[in-house]
This record gives structure tokens, sequence and C-alpha cells, in this order.
């Protein structure tokens, strides 16, 4: 995949020709070491009090050298700062704690971001889809390749597979791949099978497959990540400081939405480097987000990372592993088999019956689990079905036997269909969940076609998660939904999918699992801090924390559920200074010129 950042070249060529016009000319925005915050509203999330967002005596916090050093009333603020301290009137927005994204990857958003977007996010048809496809392959493009993300058979109601036929018609020339939504299809032209080497006798890499039709001839189909990256493989490699600079500016861009913290959950995007990336880009003191990371185990044995090594700005904190797959690519490992629909067996091919294996055998996964373990790092595993949630717990359960870890924390990713019984299990273990809640939202129509109406009714069980006494979080895996944590908030309250049909939004989704806005906030402030080991620092407004604002124009607990999303983001804060989110900011201005140099001077760096 990190040939996808040829893609970017067009950026860094943009963003270095702005250097000589106001690059290096302007400073970045900065606060006072000692200041004063003041605004009607501040949710604090803070643990005291029945309801510490609703204390109305608090309407200033006085921040000293990017630590929160008192709460309260205006007055009492000002006695404690003394003389001379800054004041800044954020009146009428509302004072929120720094928001966290506790499972994301933004290095794959950030080389995706560059490609065409095909998603049903952004289109409704397969009308609109193939015209997107035909306007980029008719544009000047300096990359070589032409590459699209976002395909998605389930989104989209009348998307069927493009045949080779209607790709080579597309781009009979350039090579062109379209990456699904969930990445574990892609469908390449006749020209990128051939610039790859692939043709009707390439022998299918294990674990993955060129589709061929019944004459034994290459459709264009290929499945799952081997196959898949023979295709990417074969793309020119990217210039140097391209994917960092990508990087950087996808860091804004969670950090224009309202986040601060970012738990990155498997750096994934192939690049071999990709710790170290996000470790450099940490070293500068205007990076826009905090960066926790659970690597993958190669990464993290290939950089010999230790548990809990960085700063303050970036954390290696864990390891993550797949158990199983993708709920809308038949990857999940349900307990009983997906539904037999014309989605499941025509759309998805599925084949009757379907119950996909686990990822991971039981033994090596023990060992790798245990490995981890030992060395202290925090285990994240995404599992959806109900049969890789018991063997993540079965696992967890004898190595904590084996060599006890008090308070490890280890993860759950997603939890589709955890039951009742298994998130009991789970807390007994002290291994917490996170939810992947805006598949309701997105997915949410399709899913009795998939599950069924029993199974749909109990998707992301999260209030029974909290009623058992879990402290679980939210996320929205970005690239896989858009980054929108307000959006993530109202899925959470209201369980509505986002649906075609006409009063189609009237449905919900779980009634009996609907969040209050309280427990909504709490899973990506406080109690997301919690799970990522945090607490102490980050997460709530409280005296002795890191000064990590979001602020908004209005107050989440004064608006109606539907209106959450119109809540717009004023600016984020970390360490009490203004975060830096300009494209054209200092350290975006140096990696542009160090890819520009790495194009114009080829082999010299
Ligand atoms: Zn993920």
């Amino acid at each position: 995949m990190k040939r996808i950042l040829f893609i970017g070249i067009g950026i860094p060529l943009m963003l270095a020709a702005l250097v000589g016009l106001v690059g290096l000319a302007t400073t970045p925005p900065s606060a006072a070491i000692r200041t004063i915050f003041i605004a009607d509203n501040i949710v604090t999330m803070a643990d005291a009090g029945p309801s510490g967002e609703r204390d109305q005596t608090i309407n200033a916090v006085y921040v000293n050298d990017g630590v929160i050093r008192g709460l309260g009333a205006l007055d009492d603020m000002r006695r404690l700062a003394g003389a001379n301290a800054d004041e800044i009137d954020l009146r009428p927005a509302t004072l929120l704690p720094g928001l966290i994204e506790v499972h994301t990857h933004p290095i794959a958003a950030a080389l995706l971001g560059a490609t065409v977007d095909v998603s049903g996010f952004t289109h409704d048809s397969r009308e609109s889809v193939m015209a997107a496809l035909e306007y980029a392959a008719a544009s000047f493009s300096p990359s070589p390749w032409l590459l699209a993300f976002g395909w998605d058979p389930v989104m989209i109601d009348d998307l069927e597979a493009p045949t080779l036929a209607e790709l080579d018609e597309i781009s009979p020339d350039r090579p062109m791949v379209i990456l699904t939504q969930m990445m574990h299809d892609a469908y390449a032209n006749s020209a990128a099978l051939a610039a790859a080497a692939i043709d009707d006798d390439t022998v299918n890499p294990p674990g993955g497959e060129f589709v061929r039709d019944e004459d034994g001839r290459l459709t264009g189909t290929v499945r799952e990540i081997a196959a898949i990256d023979r295709l990417l493989d074969a793309m020119p490699p990217a210039p140097a400081g391209a994917a960092d600079l990508l990087l950087s500016l996808q860091y804004a861009k969670y950090a224009r939405a309202g986040y601060t913290t970012l738990a990155v959950l498997g750096a994934t995007g192939k690049q071999p480097k990709s710790i170290e990336m996000m470790a450099a880009l940490a070293e500068d003191e205007h990076v826009p987000v905090r960066t926790v990371v659970y690597g993958l185990p190669e990464q993290l044995d290939a950089g010999n990372w230790k548990a809990r090594s960085g700063n303050s700005r970036f954390t290696i904190r864990g390891v993550k592993f797949w158990m199983d797959g993708s709920p809308f690519a038949g990857g999940a490992a349900w307990a009983g088999p997906y539904e037999n629909t014309p989605l499941t067996l025509e759309r998805l091919h599925l084949g009757r019956d379907h119950r996909p294996e686990l990822t991971h055998d039981e033994a090596s996964f023990e060992r790798e689990f245990a490995r981890f373990h030992e060395a202290g790092f925090q285990v994240a595993v995404h599992a959806q079905g109900e049969r890789a949630i018991d063997r993540v717990l079965d696992v967890a359960e004898r190595v904590q036997a084996r060599s006890p870890r008090p308070d490890a924390r280890h993860r759950l990713e997603h939890n589709a269909l955890i039951t009742r019984a298994q998130l009991s299990r789970a807390l007994e273990l002290g291994v917490t969940p996170s939810f992947f809640i805006d598949h309701i939202r997105f997915y949410g129509h399709r899913l009795p076609e998939i599950v069924g109406a029993e199974r749909t009714e109990r998707y992301m069980p999260i209030a029974t998660a909290l009623a058992l006494g879990h402290r679980a979080t939210l996320h929205s895996d970005n690239p896989a939904t858009p980054i929108a944590p307000m959006r993530v908030l109202q899925t959470a309250v209201s369980r509505k999918p986002r649906s075609a049909d006409p009063g189609g939004g009237d449905v919900v989704i779980g009634a009996h699992e609907r969040l209050t806005i309280e427990q909504a906030l709490r899973a990506i402030t406080i109690d997301a801090a919690w799970q990522l080991g945090l607490e102490a620092t980050i997460g709530s407004l409280e005296v002795g924390k890191a000064a990590d604002f979001t602020v908004v124009d209005r107050n989440p607990f004064d608006v109606t559920p539907e209106a959450l999303t119109d809540l717009s983001v004023v600016s984020t804060w970390l360490d009490g200074q203004p975060v830096d989110t300009r494209p054209w900011r200092r350290a975006n201005v140096a990696l542009a010129w160090t890819a520009l140099r790495s194009v114009l001077f080829e082999g010299e760096d």
C-alpha cells in the first residue's frame, strides 16, 4: 500500500509552491503561559459530583504551563492566577475535555484520502460511482496509476461488481485499481493486471484469489489482502516525505473535527516504518494531536519498541490482532451462519450458511498474546462475532492465570454481536470493549439481511456493557467511516440507521441499547482516556490534568439528539495551546520540500 503514496505527490507540489508566499513567514498561533479560559458552559466530565457537566458554578479554567490549575468561578480563578494572567473569552461556546478517538488508522486514512472517493458516504447509486471513475480517468493526474477507494455494495443498493470490460473502457491504458470500503476485495483493469504480471495462469497466493470466469479468464476481481498486495506492489514508489506529509495533514483533519488524542489500532498502510514515522511527527511541538499506538506484532518487533515508551504526545501502548473480519465482507465469525439472502449470496458472493474461519489458530494466538502480555503491552483484538470473542476470552483467561497482570485492560474491538454472558466474562477478566457504533448508522438498514432480525436487535450492545459495569468506549475506525465525533454521539444516543428509504430515519435498532448523552460523551472522553491508560492526564477537566480542550458552538447537553450533528467545533487545544491545523504550518512545508526534492533530484536522497 505504500505505493499509494505516489498519488499524494500533487499535494506536496502545491504546498511547496506556497513556501515563498506564506509558509515560513507565518508564526503559529499561541497562548500565554498563564491563561484563564472563560465559557458559559464548561463540561468537565469529572467523576466527582452527580453530574459535573451541569455545575453552573464553573465558568472559568485556569491553566499554567499547559496544566489545569483551577476550575471555578471567574473571580476565584482571577485570584488564583494572580496579576497579568491572560484571559481567553470563549463565550458563548462550550468547553469540553479534548475528545479521544480510541480506534482509528490515520496512515491508511491519509493514503486512501489521496485516492478517488467511490464510497457510499459520497455516492448513492452505481451510476454516480461509475461517473466519478470516468471523471478521474479523464482528468490530469501526476500519478501513473489511478486508485479508487470505498466501493461498497452494502451501502449502495445497486452496486453490482464491475466487469473487466467496463474497467478497461474507463481506463484503457492507465492502470486502475478500485479498493472496496472493507478493503477485502479489489477490482483491477487489464493494464493494472499486466503491470503486476498477473495473467490467466497466475497461481493464487495463500489466502488470496485472482477471480476467474468459467473459461479460466481473469475477471478483474481480486480477493483478500494477499492477492491485492500483488497489485499494489507493482505501483511506482512514492517520493520520500510524501507519506509523512499526508499523515501530518490527516492529523489536522482529526483536530479540526474535535479530536485531541488518537489511538492507532494497528498502524495499517504497509509502511515499513509507520511507527517511526508517527514518532518523528510527534517530535514537532505543533503536532495537532496526541497519538497512542497499538502496533502490529511485526512492526513492534522490527523497531524493538517497548510498552509505554514515548512521551506525552506519542506513546507505545499495545499490540493489535484480528480474530475475524468484516460483517459486510463475510468475515465476521458469528456463532451461527450468515443469513441466506440475495444480499449475502448474490452481492457479497458468500456461500449458503456462510461461517468463516477464525483468523488465528488457538495455539499460535496464545503464544503471541502471552508474549506481548508478559512484555507489558495492552493486547487489542478485532472481534465481531461470538466465536471470535470466545477465542479471545479463552486465551486471555489462560494467559492471565499463568502470568497474572492486574489491570492489564486488554481490549476487544468492535464487538458487533458480543453477548451479555461474554461481556460479564470480559469484565471478570479485566478485558474492556470498544464499540464501532456507526455500523448502526451506515449499515443498520441492511443488517436484517445479513444477521436476521433477532441478531440485529442486539447488535453493538453498549448499554448492556455499561449496565454490567464496563467503561466501554465508542470509535469510528476511520477510514472505515468518516471522522465526525458528534455523529458518533448521535448514533449512540439514537441508534437510527441512515437509510435511503423514506421514513427509514424513524427506525431504531435495539432501542434498549440507546445511551444518554452523558454516557455517550464519557465513551469518547474520560472512559476513553481510561481505556488507553491515560486517565491520570487526559479525558476530563480536573486540576492537574493536561489542558486539552475541544470548544464547540453549543452545549451537547442542551440540544436534542437530532441536533447533535449540527454542533460545530470552534477550536481544539493541546496543553493549553491552540492547535495549528493550517495545511502550510512549518513542519508541513519542510516535508513538502523533502518530497519535492526527492522528485526533482531523484536518487540523491
Ligand atoms: Zn480498525
